[in-house]
C-alpha cells in the first residue's frame, strides 16, 4: 500500500481534521458517570433533537449502542427479530449470542426492508424486539424509506413488541432523501447512529429513545463496561461533526454515483445492487477466470483499496476522499478490469 493510496475500504477511515481537533482541545469536561460532563450532555441533547426522541446516550461504538438497546428494551431473555443480512445478525451475532445470550430470529429481507410476512412470523413465534437497519450495509447502502418502515413497525406495535433502528448511517439516508433524520427514526422506539462513519468523528455512537429507555440504557452501558469519564473530548468531535459534516454527505453520494457511472461499462464488472443510493458501491467481477478477489488484490497493488467479501467488492466514499480521488480510482478499476 503506497502513501498515496485511495482508501475506499470504509467510511470509518476518516481522520479528525484541525477544526475537529481544536473542538476537542477546547471541550469543557467533567466525570460523565456522575452526569457532570457538559459536552457529553450537549451532544446527547443535540442527538435526541435531531432524531426526534426524548433523550440520548453517548456510547463508544455502534455495536455498543445496539447491544445496550437490546438490554434496555428488556429483550434480554427473549428472541430478537432481525434482518437476515443485517449487521446485527452477521457481524454482531457473537455479541448477541455470548453477551446478551438471546436467540436471533433472522427475517427475510428485500433490499433494505424486512419482508412483512417473515417479520409477522417472527413476531408470532415470540420475538420480543424487532430490529431494522438504515442505510442497509449488506444491501449495498440502500435506504429504508419511511413509507416502507412504517407498516413494518406497525406490525411490531400491534404485537406490543418494541422496535430498534440500527441507524449507523441514518444521516446518509436522510441526506439522500432530503429528509430529517427524525423522519427516518420516527417509526421506531429507539434509534442509534454512528458519529465515526460518514460524519467523520474518530469515535462514538449515540443511542436515542424515551427518557425511561435511556435511563435503562445508561445502566446497561455501565454493565457492559462502556461508561466513560471525561468523554467530552470525544463528544466535542461528535458535536463538530453534526454541525459541519451532515450536509456535505451529499458530496460522498455524488462521488459514489460518479464512481459507479465510470466503472459500470468495464468488461466483467457488474454493480450489485445496480442502484447506488448513498455512499457505497458493491461490485462483482467475473472475466476469463478472474474474480472479485483477484480484482481487489490487483487494485490494492495499484493504490486503490477496497474490501472483498463473499464475491463482492465494497467501495465506500467518505470525507477523506475527494471527487478527483474517486474518479482516479474508477479509472484504475476500468484499466485493471480490462487488462
Ligand atoms: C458499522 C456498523 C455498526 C457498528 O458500528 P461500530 O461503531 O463499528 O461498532 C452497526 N451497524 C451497522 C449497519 C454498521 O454499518
Amino acid at each position: 500500500m503506497s502513501a498515496s493510496a485511495i482508501d475506499l475500504r470504509s467510511d470509518t477511515l476518516t481522520r479528525p481534521a484541525d477544526a475537529m481537533r481544536r473542538a476537542m482541545a477546547a471541550a469543557e469536561v467533567g466525570d460523565d458517570v456522575f452526569g457532570e460532563d457538559p459536552t457529553v450532555r450537549r451532544l446527547e441533547e443535540e442527538a435526541a433533537e435531531r432524531l426526534g426522541k426524548e433523550d440520548a446516550l453517548f456510547v463508544a461504538s455502534g455495536r455498543m449502542a445496539n447491544l445496550v438497546a437490546v438490554f434496555a428494551h428488556g429483550a434480554a431473555d427473549a428472541p430478537v427479530a432481525l434482518g437476515a443480512t443485517s449487521h446485527l445478525n452477521t457481524v454482531e451475532a457473537a455479541g448477541i449470542d455470548r453477551i446478551a445470550r438471546i436467540e436471533r430470529v433472522p427475517v427475510e429481507e428485500k433490499g433494505a426492508a424486512p419482508v412483512a410476512d417473515s417479520l409477522r412470523a417472527a413476531l408470532e413465534g415470540g420475538a420480543r424486539l424487532a430490529a431494522f437497519e438504515n442505510t442497509h450495509n449488506g444491501a449495498g447502502g440502500r435506504i429504508l424509506r419511511p413509507e416502507e418502515a412504517e407498516p413494518l413497525a406497525a406490525l411490531a406495535r400491534e404485537a406490543k413488541v418494541p422496535t430498534h433502528l440500527d441507524g449507523a448511517r441514518v444521516f446518509n439516508a436522510a441526506v439522500a432523501l432530503g429528509a430529517g433524520a427524525a423522519t427516518l427514526a420516527a417509526p421506531f422506539d429507539s434509534a442509534c447512529f454512528c458519529l465515526s462513519k460518514g460524519l467523520g468523528a474518530p469515535v462514538g455512537s449515540v443511542l436515542t429513545g424515551t427518557r425511561e429507555f435511556i435511563d435503562r440504557a445508561r445502566e446497561a452501558r455501565q454493565h457492559v463496561g462502556g461508561a466513560m469519564r471525561q468523554a467530552g473530548v470525544l463528544a466535542a468531535c461528535g458535536l463538530h461533526a453534526l454541525e459541519h459534516h451532515v450536509e456535505r454527505i451529499a458530496e460522498d453520494h455524488a462521488s459514489a454515483r460518479r464512481f459507479a457511472e465510470i466503472i459500470c461499462e468495464a468488461p466483467g464488472v457488474r454493480l450489485d445492487p445496480p442502484e447506488v443510493e448513498t455512499n457505497m458501491v458493491y461490485v462483482v467481477y467475473e472475466r476469463g477466470g478472474r474474480d472479485s478477489a483477484w480484482l481487489q488484490k490487483e487494485l490494492a497493488k495499484r493504490g486503490v483499496l477496497a474490501f472483498e467479501k463473499d464475491g463482492r467488492i465494497r467501495f465506500v466514499t467518505h470525507l477523506d476522499v475527494t471527487r478527483e480521488d474517486v474518479e482516479r480510482a474508477a479509472r484504475v478499476l476500468v484499466e485493471t478490469a480490462s487488462s
